[in-house]
């Protein structure tokens, strides 16, 4: 009997051992990590020199509470954050995680928003579907059904705008005008609010758990961020998923060349080893903030001096093993081999994606898009039959957490070509017998 409660009633293997992209549980058996956890080990379990790294701060300290100490560790991570991000992003505040990350920048920005008389401006715009965090405050803008209904009653709801998803809406995604139609429906919707109450827009650059890896339409992020300025929003990008790497990039904002106002990451940058987040902020943000007495938030374990450590050395590794470059050249590859697998597949309706941000979406009719029966719940039976095959993948429901299914393939950022071929073999079976099985089940 065990006496810890996650989502469902289900025991899983005891995990035992993990290296590079491979897991192994007591029992012996292998797993390649297709997922890197979930889109968290981007550099790969067990790397000796963050480890080593993290023995050299555990020697020093393991905590100075941030109110009483500065620490070199995270003084040196901050630093570094900085010089990989647009210009003016200058101020880092440290947290344990994406939802506390998330909170922690809609809480700058309202503090922002006060401290230059503009008290007026609380709501942050996000989109549908999305996800960022379960906390209430980042719940309130996450449009994800099976995580949000049962506490709409305790959330202060926040306006929603559609995710752009042009291959469902019948748009082409590599026309501009598409991408201009979605930013409409926000500056509609900012008009609609009252351009007076909007704080901040919330997305990703690259959809991660609610939409699978959606990229969004030529012209979106530009004309995203024209819509911010004309009225006044700022503009937060949840990079929790995109960041260290994932996309190609270091932040998945690069491809676009968007500057937002605040960045927020935590995944890929503690990688598993530490929990770690950080909010980036433009100093013009932040020093209205502390002038007016500070600012009003705080997580006790913020800036802990070990997970600090711990992402410093995961920068370092990201930057000497070139692991943005490999995600990009390996990420095409597989982007190419999931198309492959969609001819032979039927099932598989759509592959997308992003460096090593990979998916694809299951459908019942690829002309009509539409999805397999809810009832089957899919994307749940098909990573399980993969995980039986010993390969890890992350799944989730899409389209608003009612009905579609889609699979995330995210390996660490380490991957190279012999990966490669065992993930697509793994999920080339995996796929077969998954057909097999749904051809077994009688028609309604
Ligand atoms: N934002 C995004 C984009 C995420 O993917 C997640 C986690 N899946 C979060 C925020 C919340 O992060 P955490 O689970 O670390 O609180």
């Amino acid at each position: 009997m065990s006496h810890l409660f996650y989502q469902g009633r289900g025991r899983k293997p005891v995990l035992d051992q993990a290296r590079g992209v491979y897991m192994w549980d007591k029992d012996g058996r292998r797993y390649l990590d297709g997922s890197s956890g979930a889109m968290v080990c981007n550099i790969g379990h067990s790397n000796p020199h963050v480890l080593a790294a993290m023995q050299r701060q555990m020697e020093k300290s393991t905590f100075g509470y941030r109110l009483h100490f500065e620490t070199e560790a995270s003084e040196k991570l901050a630093s570094r954050l900085v010089g990989l991000m647009p210009e003016g992003l200058s101020k880092v505040f440290f947290v344990s995680g994406g939802s506390e990350a998330v909170e922690s920048g809609m809480k700058l920005a309202r503090q922002y928003a006060l401290a230059v008389g503009q008290g007026t401006r609380w709501k942050v715009i996000s989109r549908a579907p999305s996800y960022h965090g379960c906390t209430l405050g980042a719940l309130a803008t996450t449009s994800y059904g099976p995580l949000t209904v049962p506490f709409e009653a305790m959330l202060r709801p926040m306006p929603k705008v559609p995710a752009p998803r042009a291959y469902l809406d019948g748009l082409d995604p590599d026309d501009p005008a598409t991408g201009r139609h979605y930013a409409d429906t926000l500056e509609a919707q900012i008009r609609a609010e009252g351009p007076e109450t909007v704080l901040a827009f919330l997305l990703e650059p690259v959809g991660g758990a609610s939409t699978g890896a959606l990229v969004p339409p030529e012209g979106y992020m530009e004309a995203v961020r024209e819509v911010c300025d004309r009225h006044g929003v700022l503009l937060i990008m949840d990079e929790v998923m995109t960041g260290a790497g994932r996309t190609g990039a270091f932040l998945g904002c690069e491809h676009w060349g968007t500057r937002p106002d605040i960045v927020v990451m935590s995944k890929g940058l503690g990688a598993g080893y530490a929990p770690l987040g950080a909010m980036i902020a433009d100093e013009r943000l932040v020093d209205p903030v502390l002038e007016a007495g500070g600012f009003a938030h705080g997580f006790t374990y913020a800036g802990n001096p070990l997970a600090c450590a711990a992402g410093l050395a995961v920068v370092d590794e990201i930057e000497r093993q070139g692991l943005c470059e490999n995600a990009r050249t390996m990420g095409e590859k597989l982007i190419a081999r999931l198309h492959g697998l969609m001819q032979k597949h039927e099932i598989v309706g759509d592959v997308r994606g992003k460096g090593l941000l990979t998916a694809f979406e299951f459908m019942a009719d690829r002309d009509s898009k539409a999805p397999l029966p809810k009832a089957l719940n899919a994307h749940q039976r098909f990573v399980d039959i993969a995980y039986a095959n010993g390969l890890i993948v992350y799944s989730r429901r899409t389209r608003d957490g009612v009905e579609g299914d889609h699979i995330l393939v995210c390996p660490p950022l380490i991957l190279t070509d012999t990966h490669l071929d065992e993930i697509v073999e793994g999920l080339d079976i995996s796929l077969s017998q998954f057909a097999a099985e749904l051809a077994s089940v009688p028609e309604p």
